[in-house]
């Protein structure tokens, strides 16, 4: 509880899920999530926006609660992250994305996001190459995303971890780009693979503005020689204008919906590709 001024006490906020209850109640289901199956991976279709083909899959985490209720993930990641629970979700996910999307050959690669807790986690790396060795796969049909909004210093414990992965071939993407403060800076330390710009410069697309802002981010990209991504397209209108703007991937609603990985093949446009 906060004091704030005389008399006025901030107890809770009702508006804020981590407060309180909530938050404590997921912690303690979080640590038996695994193994009461009470966590699945969805996959998000990622398209060539140029040729149309499938060309990748973002796995998201689900969670639900004992009686069947479903918590978000903006709700019980930040908790996962404050108690460390995320290491061992972290690598549950990595695990099933190999085991249920990479080895049975749904789609070609697949990106999994990652927290900087679990980077810093020493053997991060090294259970990687392990998990891709067991499952007969290639590093670079695995992405990690790693998102600019983290209030993170690039240290050097993060930059080891990333280029050893690098060496194993897997691909470093940045999420979320243009959403902090951090993106220019990363952009500086990290070699990365893919950029995903946030779906928010998409909907300022709606106004001129907007459309400028994102071509000066596109052709600083494009300088760079990075490939770009863009997310939240939901509607054929965004689509056509990424078309124009020629980026490389789409990812959106429109594209297709996050699906669990036995309906993946069959999502929406891809269903042909089944
Ligand atoms: P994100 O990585 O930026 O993931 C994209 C989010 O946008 C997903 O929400 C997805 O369902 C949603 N989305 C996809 N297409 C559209 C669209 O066209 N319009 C709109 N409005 N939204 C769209 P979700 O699944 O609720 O995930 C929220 C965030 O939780 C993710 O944001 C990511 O930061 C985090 N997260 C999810 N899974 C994991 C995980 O396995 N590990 C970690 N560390 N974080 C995760
Ligand atoms: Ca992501
Ligand atoms: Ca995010
Ligand atoms: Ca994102």
């Amino acid at each position: 509880a906060k004091a704030n001024g005389r008399n006025c006490v901030m107890v809770f906020d009702p508006e804020d899920p981590q407060t309180g209850d909530e938050s404590e109640n997921i912690a303690a289901i979080l640590r038996i999530a695994l193994e009461q199956r009470l966590m699945s991976l969805v996959y998000q279709p990622i398209c060539n926006v140029q040729t149309g083909a499938l060309d990748g899959a973002e796995a998201l985490m689900r969670m639900k609660m004992p009686d069947g209720t479903p918590v978000t993930p903006n709700t019980f990641i930040p908790v996962a992250e404050r108690t460390g629970a995320i290491v061992e979700l972290g690598r549950w996910a990595i695990r099933t994305v190999c085991e249920e999307l990479l080895a049975t050959n749904r789609v070609q690669v697949a990106s999994v996001n990652v927290s900087p807790t679990e980077l810093k986690m020493p053997g991060f790396a090294a259970y990687v190459a392990a998990t891709l060795a067991e499952h007969g796969l290639i590093g670079t049909r695995l992405a990690f995303e790693i998102t600019e909004g983290v209030e993170l210093e690039v240290d050097t414990e993060v930059v080891r971890c990333i280029s050893e992965l690098k060496r194993l071939g897997v691909q470093i993407w940045l999420d979320d780009f243009g959403t902090g403060f951090a993106g220019l800076s990363w952009l500086r330390m990290i070699e990365f693979d893919t950029v995903k710009i946030d779906r928010s410069f998409l909907h300022d697309c709606a106004e001129e503005r907007g459309r400028v802002m994102l071509r000066d981010i596109i052709s600083l990209l494009r300088h760079r020689g990075l490939r770009i991504l863009v997310e939240g397209v939901e509607t054929e209108e965004h689509e056509d204008l990424m078309r124009a703007y020629r980026i490389d991937q789409i990812q959106g609603y429109h594209v297709g919906r996050p699906a669990p990985a036995a309906r993946f093949a069959m999502v929406d446009r891809f269903r042909s590709a089944a």
